[in-house]
């Protein structure tokens, strides 16, 4: 395991040749999709990082709100397309479901047919620019099929949290009325430091506890 220093992110490499996945998806699409549009993610995602130690060195949060964003847009972009280049390739050669893909696809979804169906559906209906995912969600122990709208909205897809805290207006607002600040402030203070080791040590596992 690497620790990916703040900064250091690079374009992965494409799998296979520029034309090996026509003709569905066509060699200059390819070139540009990858050599441009995922390179700006990755260009982006080490602009922000770097600009945020910057930022903690001299406690400067005047655009934290930009640089997180900006975060969010391009890891989860990072993220997103370096998955996306490997679980495609060249026709004919991607092999035949799984033996575990197929046992969790038919307990949750009934069958593959039926997955097909709401991820194509799913994945066609995503509000303007987006992603159709199937994900594992390991606090459910079992898969989910997802639309990523845009995609910087939500999340660097794969993180998994460490430490929550809620700021709905519902979570505060009878105790601190609008003072989001000092409530977030005094919620510093309950923190169950034991419960982010544990939550910490199984999610360098890649999981997270069962939530029912
Ligand atoms: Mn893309």
């Amino acid at each position: 395991m690497q620790f990916i220093m703040p900064g250091m992110h690079r374009l992965p490499p494409l799998p296979y040749p520029y034309n090996a996945l026509e003709p569905v998806i066509g060699e200059e699409t390819l070139r540009i999709h990858h050599d441009k549009h995922h390179k700006s993610y990755v260009d982006g995602l080490n602009r922000a990082e770097l600009y945020l130690v910057e930022a903690r060195k001299t406690n400067n949060i005047e655009y934290i709100k930009y640089w997180e964003n900006e975060l969010a847009f391009n890891g989860s972009g990072h993220i997103l397309h370096s998955i996306y280049w490997t679980v495609m390739a060249p026709l004919s050669t991607g092999g035949r479901p799984g033996q575990r893909t197929v046992f969790h696809v038919n307990q949750y979804f009934g069958s593959m047919e039926a997955m097909k169906s709401q991820f194509i559906d799913a994945t066609e209906k995503v509000e303007a620019s987006g992603w159709g995912i199937l994900a594992w969600n390991p606090a459910w122990w079992r898969m989910e099929i997802l639309q990523a709208g845009k995609h910087q909205n939500l999340t660097q897809w794969s993180a998994i949290p460490l430490l929550v805290c809620d700021v709905w207006e519902h979570a505060y607002y009878l105790d601190y009325r609008n003072r989001r600040d000092e409530y977030v402030n005094a919620w510093w203070n309950l923190i169950n430091w034991n419960e982010v080791e544990r939550r910490l040590e199984l999610a360098m596992k890649g999981q997270v506890p069962l939530v029912e």
